[in-house]
């Protein structure tokens, strides 16, 4: 059971996830927590504060969130628990200061460093859930996610290492599990086999569940969210999207890489090696059956499950004649971008020009400047990836026009449909996004296969 952010944003929440645990005890569930809302963003930004120099600033910042975890921790626990807490706390924040007068002193924020900073946000959470879970009656235990998730040390970025995490599931978890206890552990954060504390990408704690679901064999993944369940598109900004009932693995990895920020990507993967079933569940209204990610579910009526939407995107063309007929061009282009560690998300080509898109990021003038000596080189940022997902365009013609009718008077930048045949994508700028995505929804959710939507 993987709880984010604002299923763990007050004592409030705590006490409702407490209650949801508490129901499947008999299944004897392992809690995965993120850090409470927003803290990974504050977290950064006083890190980013110190790196620039601005320790003051650094510093009331992280005064805000220490009194914000002794709130928590106050509202949650009896008198004698809270002292012992408080004071572990306190020791927290106060190593944590630490951290940011040093980075400040140094002048520099490292991406290892960051990660230290990071790591507090799922350090701090799961040590105030763990005692909460014990005074509401849980036979609940505090289990340090670094002991568990092993990584590689590419910071901020990590790649967990499977076999190894599995591993020390087995000889640190399991044995908690046939205890009739109830571990709870941090998302996102992992570390190196020496020990150095990584994360594993921004959204992580979705990721972190996978792994360990999939390494104890679990029967379920519950991924338990704001929302009831994935939507047909983001609530946000369409206020009527279904709730989507079922849906595949295949369908909501892609979703999920487009954008539809309910579920991490790699959430997926671990997923489907095993076959595990995915919930996405509601903490604030857990009665909702939520979304059911699955292997092979059955065939449905509908042509698409989903819109999706990927904003901050440049897109960078290339356009050079020496690409005609020529062998070895686009392995060269992407040399570049494997240089700098550079994902490559929609791809078009013609005979002498090739568009990519990525996500908007720094390095982009760099890759720019080095695509240079392989042809004329624009980019442009702004743009997003709209994404449509369903397995029954493969059976269907026409998809296409019924698509680009709907927003014919919306400029179109590129087009992908890819070799899985389950998604049709396209790039438009960013300020179109909110329109095309209503009157799509409109055109092909209007009227939904109860079966499947909700
Ligand atoms: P958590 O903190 O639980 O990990 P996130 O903020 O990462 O939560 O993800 C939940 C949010 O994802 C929802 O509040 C919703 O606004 C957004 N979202 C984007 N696309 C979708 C979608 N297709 N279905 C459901 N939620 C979506
Ligand atoms: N707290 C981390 C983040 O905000 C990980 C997560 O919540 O999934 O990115
Ligand atoms: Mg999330």
């Amino acid at each position: 059971m993987k709880f984010g952010g604002t299923s763990v944003e007050d004592a409030t929440a705590i006490d409702r996830i407490a209650g949801i645990v508490k129901d499947r005890v008999p299944e004897r569930p392992l809690v995965v927590v993120s850090a409470m809302a927003k803290v990974t963003d504050q977290l950064l930004a006083m890190a980013g504060a110190a790196g620039a120099g601005d320790l003051d600033k650094a510093l009331e910042l992280c005064l805000k969130l220490r009194e914000r975890h002794y709130t928590t921790a106050g509202e949650l626990l009896g008198t004698g628990l809270h002292t012992e807490l408080h004071s572990e706390l306190g020791e927290m924040f106060n190593s944590l200061e630490q951290l940011l007068r040093g980075i400040c002193a140094v002048g520099e924020l490292t991406p290892r460093t960051s990660d230290h900073v990071a790591s507090f946000g799922e350090r701090l959470s799961s040590m105030i859930i763990a005692p909460a879970f014990v005074a509401r009656g849980l036979n609940a235990a505090l289990l340090d996610a670094r002991q568990v998730i092993v990584t590689d040390a590419q910071h901020m970025r990590a790649v967990p290492q499977v076999d190894e995490i599995n591993h020390r599931l087995e000889i640190k978890v399991a044995p908690l599990l046939a205890d009739g206890r109830v571990p709870v552990m941090g998302g996102f954060i992992g570390s190196t086999p020496e020990g150095k504390t990584t994360t594993i990408g921004r959204g992580g704690s979705d990721f972190s569940a996978a792994l360990v679901g999939a390494g104890l064999n679990a029967e379920r993944i519950e991924i338990w969210t704001d929302v009831d369940g994935m939507k047909t598109t983001d609530p946000r900004v369409c206020p009527d999207a279904h709730r989507i009932k079922i849906i595949s693995f295949e369908e909501a990895a892609e979703l999920a890489y487009f954008g539809a920020k309910v579920l991490h990507p790699a959430t997926v993967l671990p997923a489907v090696e095993k076959n595990i079933p995915v919930l996405v569940l509601n903490s604030r209204n857990p009665k909702n059956e939520g979304t059911r990610i699955l292997s092979h579910p059955e065939p449905s009526k509908s042509l698409f499950k989903a819109i999706a939407v990927k904003s901050r995107i440049t897109i960078i063309d290339i356009v050079s004649a020496r690409m005609l007929m020529a062998h070895g061009f686009l392995n060269k282009v992407f040399e570049v971008f494997a240089r700098h560690r550079c994902a490559v998300d929609v791809v078009s080509t013609s005979e002498v020009s090739v568009s990519l898109t990525v996500d908007s990021n720094e390095a982009i003038p760099q890759i720019a400047a080095d695509l240079e000596d392989l042809g004329q080189v624009k980019y442009s940022g702004r743009q997003a990836i709209v994404c449509l997902v369903g397995e029954a365009i493969r059976e269907r013609s026409g998809v296409a026009a019924q698509v680009f009718d709907a927003i014919r008077d919306i400029n179109v930048r590129m087009i992908s449909q890819g070799a899985s045949e389950i998604n049709l994508t396209f790039v438009v700028d960013e300020a179109d996004v909110p329109e095309a995505v209503r009157r799509l929804h409109a055109k092909f959710f209007a009227d939904v296969d109860p079966e499947v939507f909700d």
